[in-house]
């Protein structure tokens, strides 16, 4: 697993309710590669989300493994079997561990944060739980917030005094703080207009190029994924259908499921 990031075997989630259960992810078997942009399509309910809640461990997986490699820089994080962990079975500790190095993005900004702490505060936790305080702290969060194109002013703010758009700028920053190896966004433009939403792609673009990020991009909009991603992985009913370059699935789709999502686009 040298280049290999993540790696994700035969991941099933079966969700039941009353009498009745379902499988929401089936079969699915990938890897990501160190600074690759994977992208996750599949109309809504695919199970796309569920990809992404059992990937972080937020999620138990009734069957399947995840193994996610941590940087070798990191020492302490080592296990006797090498860099690898599997999230399938890691503890709590070991999952904050993987929250280091492996960070998401949700829909809604507002997720990210604590609505009665201040988007500084967000910001700068997982920074504190490193012991980094004071004028240092200030330094990194007022940093994070540059980087991310909002001025130190929006430290001081609270999540319901900004716009989605600042609200995901500022998440992006709370998910690059810990200076993750690794990002999941699952629909992270989704709710915005349209011009914000460009303005956030451009700066995951950026981010992801200057970061050497590996990115897992959840989107139905194939427009965007084409624009961002390496790779696409096409779900249907739980199960990937199909997996190529963005081109590639846009242009000549092997499955009809694709084809059909790709329709579905060009004809809005
Ligand atoms: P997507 O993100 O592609 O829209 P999801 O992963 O959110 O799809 O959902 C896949 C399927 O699993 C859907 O049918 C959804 O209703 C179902 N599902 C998701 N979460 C739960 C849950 N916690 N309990 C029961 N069913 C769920
Ligand atoms: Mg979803």
């Amino acid at each position: 697993m040298t280049d290999i990031i993540l790696k994700a075997e035969k991941l099933k989630r079966v969700f039941t309710s009353g009498k009745s259960s379902f499988a929401a992810v089936d079969q699915v078997s990938f890897e990501l590669k160190k600074g690759e942009c994977l992208g996750i399509v599949g109309e809504s309910g695919s199970g796309k989300s569920t990809v992404a809640r059992l990937i972080t461990g937020l999620l138990p997986c009734s069957e399947g493994e995840i193994l996610f490699v941590v940087p070798e820089k990191t020492n302490g994080l080592h296990r006797e079997d090498g860099s690898c962990i599997n999230i399938t079975q890691a503890g709590k500790r070991e999952l904050r561990k993987v929250y280091r190095h492996m960070q998401m993005i949700f829909q809604t900004p507002t997720e990210s944060f604590d609505p009665r702490r201040t988007l500084g505060d967000g910001i700068g936790e997982s920074l504190r739980n490193m012991g980094i305080k004071g004028l240092e702290l200030k330094k990194r969060v007022d940093n994070l917030l540059e980087i991310c194109g909002l001025s130190s002013e929006f430290a001081l703010r609270y999540p319901h005094q900004v716009s989605g758009g600042q609200c995901q700028r500022a998440a992006i920053a709370r998910a690059l703080a810990a200076e993750p190896q690794l990002l999941i966004c699952d629909e992270a433009t989704s709710a915005l207009d349209v011009t914000v939403q460009k303005q956030i792609m451009e700066l995951l673009m950026k981010l992801k190029q200057e970061q050497n990020l590996s990115v897992i991009f959840i989107c139905h909009d194939l427009a965007l994924v084409q624009m961002f991603c390496d790779r696409v992985l096409v779900m249907n009913q739980g199960r990937i259908v199909e997996t190529g370059t963005p081109d590639q699935i846009i242009d000549s789709p092997r499955e009809e499921y694709t084809r059909m999502l790709v329709d579905a686009v060009l004809d809005i």
